[in-house]
């Protein structure tokens, strides 16, 4: 019988109705189902039972260079286990601001507190007031700047960003339902411009498909906390601090508040208290194949009956029937036969089977 190891930056992690390779070198994916997943899932020396029935996972998974063949017990010593912790030196990863409030203030709060990223959401395209802000916010201690520009049906050019070249942390554009037309110069050798067809409305409040992304700090950080929460600090317009940008609870208003008041909120246990999220520890997610590459924007709240987190509203993605809204054959949680609430979560297995051998019966 032949044996195998699984290279160790493609990381199997099961769905509850398929299972998907996170490929951490080349930043891609594959499916694959639950049985194969079982099978690979081992730090050890990977077998075949009937490998004659398996002939085609072998090949697709040699060919991908997810598997490789071994004759000699000892080459399972050249592939150490990958260490799946995160730590990061930040006290805070990433903040999002808005760009009616004054940028000085932001200066001063974050004057002293290390912080990856800013993102800042502007409302209506100005380049005066855009350069102003980033002049203002390069000087902190900020490794990148993502700017949300979330007016709708305008045609940017690269001159509406040229003056943003000088500034080395920005590191992308996002557009909402606008165009970019780029005839002269490219900008985008010094920051990226992500174009989406959607409004930052919607964009904000669900996961798509197009926002899943692979990569070794979005892998780690999710396999050890919920990566939307964890280490984020949202500033609405009005000032309010919150956890994210759908987050119910309110800790304070940097208007109204001292800078040291502000540090005592950020470090607060109940500030932080969603930054120990687990993905495993939320109901729904805990059963989806890509919980460790989505950013679920969406507030959590305690179910009481198993104590996990849950959701008041549906992702777009049902992972109990591998459908994303939209696409043939894709029903909600409930018509699946899931309910989950405040107070309860029950699978109704009948319901739910029926559904899975009408959709991915062969
Ligand atoms: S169900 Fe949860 S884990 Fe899956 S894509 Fe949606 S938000 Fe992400």
């Amino acid at each position: 019988m032949s044996k195998y190891i699984r290279n160790r930056l493609c990381i199997p992690i099961q769905g509850f109705n398929r299972a998907i390779i996170y490929d951490l070198i080349r930043n891609d994916y594959f499916f694959i189902s639950n049985e194969i997943f079982s099978l690979i899932n081992s730090s050890g020396i990977i077998k075949f039972e009937n490998e004659f029935e398996s002939t085609d996972w072998i090949d697709f998974l040699l060919s991908e260079e997810i598997l490789f063949k071994i004759e000699n017990d000892i080459e399972l010593n050249n592939f150490p286990e990958v260490d799946r912790q995160f730590q990061t030196p930040f006290l805070i990863s990433d903040v999002i601001i808005h760009d009616n409030i004054e940028v000085s203030l932001f200066s001063e709060l974050f004057g002293k507190i290390d912080v990856r990223n800013i993102s800042i959401i502007v409302k209506h395209y100005d380049k005066t007031r855009i350069n102003y802000i980033i002049k203002n916010i390069s000087k902190l201690e900020v490794d990148s700047i993502h700017l949300i520009l979330i007016e709708e049906n305008r045609d940017y050019s690269p001159s509406d960003f040229r003056n943003l070249v000088k500034f080395n942390q920005v590191f992308a554009i996002l557009l909402f339902n606008s165009s970019y037309s780029n005839y002269t110069n490219n900008n985008s050798e010094f920051f990226k411009i992500i174009e989406y067809s959607n409004s930052f409305t919607e964009y904000s409040a669900n996961v798509y498909k197009n926002k899943l992304s692979i990569n070794f700090d979005h892998f780690f950080e999710a396999y050890n906390y919920h990566n939307y929460f964890n280490k984020k600090i949202y500033i609405d317009n009005l000032g309010n601090i919150k956890n994210g940008l759908n987050s119910y609870d309110i800790f304070g208003n940097i208007l109204k508040i001292s800078k040291d008041n502000f540090i005592n909120i950020i470090q607060s246990n109940n500030f932080q208290k969603k930054w120990s999220i687990k993905k495993k520890n939320t109901l729904i997610c805990k059963d989806c194949e890509f919980r460790y590459m989505c950013v679920d924007p969406r507030d959590v709240k305690l179910n009481e009956n198993s104590n996990l987190w849950f959701h008041e509203y549906e992702c777009n993605y049902n992972p109990f029937i591998s459908k994303w809204k939209g696409e043939q054959g894709y029903s909600n949680l409930s018509d699946s036969g899931i309910l989950v609430t405040e107070k309860s979560f029950e699978i109704d297995k009948k319901v739910l089977k029926k559904k899975l051998a009408r959709l991915w019966s062969k």
